[in-house]
């Protein structure tokens, strides 16, 4: 299964939370945050992340 996990680098510009088609990002004080759960793994965050701080992972 593909997941999508926020790493080192968020910039918070909350450009995730925009194109997340199903609400599954969060922000906090770290930064953006993916709820593992809810995300279907489109990939859609990734490719709109400037700051390349988010990265596909297989599970
Ligand atoms: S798009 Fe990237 S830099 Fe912007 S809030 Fe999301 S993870 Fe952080
Ligand atoms: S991969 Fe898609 S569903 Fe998962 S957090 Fe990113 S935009 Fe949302």
């Amino acid at each position: 299964m593909i997941k999508y996990s926020v790493e080192a680098g968020c910039c918070f510009c909350q450009e995730c939370q925009y194109v997340c088609p199903v609400h599954a990002i969060t922000m906090d004080s770290k930064g953006a945050h993916i709820d593992e759960d809810i995300c279907i793994g489109c990939g859609k965050c990734e490719k709109n992340c400037a700051s390349e701080a988010i990265v596909r992972k297989e599970i």
